[in-house]
């Protein structure tokens, strides 16, 4: 699957970073080269993302403030072009970000979104229906080159969310108050439970 990273064998599963962790809120910076280390680099948020059962993965989840993310959506409902070509969501997974440029259209929609940094917890999002974005990564090719990719449904969205990660942008900030303060609550909550765990033991 994601084998011609050629380093699956060495990929490791990283720790993802929580809300609240002030690398989720740094807007990553460019990256100026793809080279072996950017490779493991993908190999080891993929292997992640697929151990936390995510569809998504922005470097800032791992701790690094890059323009890099990963999303791993391909339900057939989605509509994707690569370079104007329209092609089944599940041949072009992985899509890689790397210094994206997106723009938006088309009517906004609410959709259930999670975020694997804040498992559990799931709200309502309202994102535009479409996206174009130019990426340095050509998800037919799998090669690293300036390729323009256009989605809509689930593999827009997970798009969007993850380009939000890079400029440290989290899904909560597009809820309303209401919203928001039912997640803190749920988070406060979280917290006292492991300080009582962590009393416990
Ligand atoms: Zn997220």
């Amino acid at each position: 699957m994601w084998k011609y990273f050629g380093a699956s064998a060495t990929a490791m599963i990283l720790p993802i970073t929580k809300f609240g962790n002030p690398v989720l809120r740094k807007k990553g910076v460019p990256l100026e080269r793809f080279d072996k280390s950017t490779v493991s680099l993908i190999s080891d948020m993929l292997e992640t993302m697929f151990a936390a059962r995510g569809i998504g993965l922005a470097a800032q989840q791992i701790g690094e403030p890059l323009q890099l993310a990963i999303v791993y959506a391909a339900d057939k409902k989605s509509n994707v072009t690569v370079d104007g070509i329209n092609i089944a969501p599940d041949k072009v997974m992985p899509i890689i970000l790397i210094n994206p440029l997106i723009t938006t259209s088309g009517e906004e929609y609410g959709y259930e979104e999670g975020c694997l940094s804040l498992k559990g917890i799931f709200s309502n999002v309202s994102r535009p229906k479409h996206i174009k974005m130019v990426t340095y990564w050509n998800p037919i090719t799998r090669q690293p080159k300036r390729t323009v990719v256009e989605a809509e449904g689930l593999t827009g969205r997970a798009i969007l969310h993850e380009a939000d990660h890079l400029n440290g942008i989290l899904f909560t900030d597009h809820l309303s108050t209401e919203q928001r303060n039912k997640i803190a609550k749920v988070v406060i909550e979280r917290k006292l439970k492991s300080e009582e765990y962590e009393q416990t033991i």
